[in-house]
């Protein structure tokens, strides 16, 4: 049985700790729910997260889809173009938006703007998903590519810490900030289907950090359902 009132403590802790590294502004809480059940996923919008974030169209659909959240719903795993329908139909923002060939997809499945993130792989590491940094500002400055897509922030996955050293802290303090000034020097363009909002960046091993450089939107799984079954790690 899981234990929901643990699931619910750790949510108010994290809120707490939100508030005081960020009294200014409200950064959005999403609950990493892959693998984990609706009581869970529940229990923990509950308690303050704003955001359920799925992995999985196929998981996402058997959790949610007879019964939607009482909260937004993100997608933040890789999305097969043959999967669009329902990625559209599910999901209330889709931040794993990592290839022109997608975004080309989720087009032609369209009829008015849908909000999407663009992800990008920041630390530009090849067994990750997500676009160039350098290639982000060619990508996003064409307007005939985003008639139908309403790009409200990016969302990035960070290099995974190698250890707890400081060199460590120090080497993702990089990319994290890389990262703010990316999305920082994008916004400046103001381009009218890109308003960019959020950067959706912080995970359990590294939120705090995200937080502190300017992130608006942290995705936790493990820091508030505690490691995930199986393998532990997921993908
Ligand atoms: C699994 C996952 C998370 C949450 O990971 P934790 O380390 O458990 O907090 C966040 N973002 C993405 C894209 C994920 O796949």
């Amino acid at each position: 049985m899981p234990d929901l009132e643990a699931i619910r403590e750790r949510v108010l802790a994290v809120r707490e700790r939100l508030s005081e590294i960020r009294p200014d502004y409200r950064v959005r809480l999403m609950a990493v729910t892959k693998f984990r059940s609706r009581e869970e996923a529940l229990a923990a919008v509950q308690a303050g997260a704003d955001v359920i974030g799925e992995n999985r169209v196929q998981e996402a659909r058997q959790k949610w889809e007879s019964e939607k959240p009482p909260c937004p719903l993100h997608l933040i795993g890789q999305l097969q173009t043959n999967k669009v329908k329902y990625g559209i139909q599910l999901f209330d923002v889709i931040e794993s938006l990592d290839r022109p060939r997608l975004a080309e997809a989720l087009t032609r499945g369209l009829n008015e703007p849908f909000p999407v993130m663009v992800e990008v792989n920041i630390g530009r590491e090849a067994t990750k998903a997500g676009v160039l940094p350098e290639a982000v500002g060619e990508w996003l400055r064409q307007p005939d590519r985003w008639t139908r897509l309403k790009i409200i922030g990016f969302m990035t996955v960070l290099p995974a810490k190698r250890d707890k050293s400081l060199a460590e802290e120090r080497r993702i303090r990089h990319y994290i900030r890389e990262m703010v000034d990316l999305w920082q020097a994008m916004r400046r363009e103001q381009w009218p289907w890109a308003p960019l909002d959020h950067l959706s960046m912080g995970m359990s091993e590294d939120w705090e950090w995200a937080v502190e450089a300017g992130s608006t939107q942290i995705r936790l799984g493990t820091t508030l359902f505690g490691p995930r079954p199986g393998d532990g790690q997921g993908p």
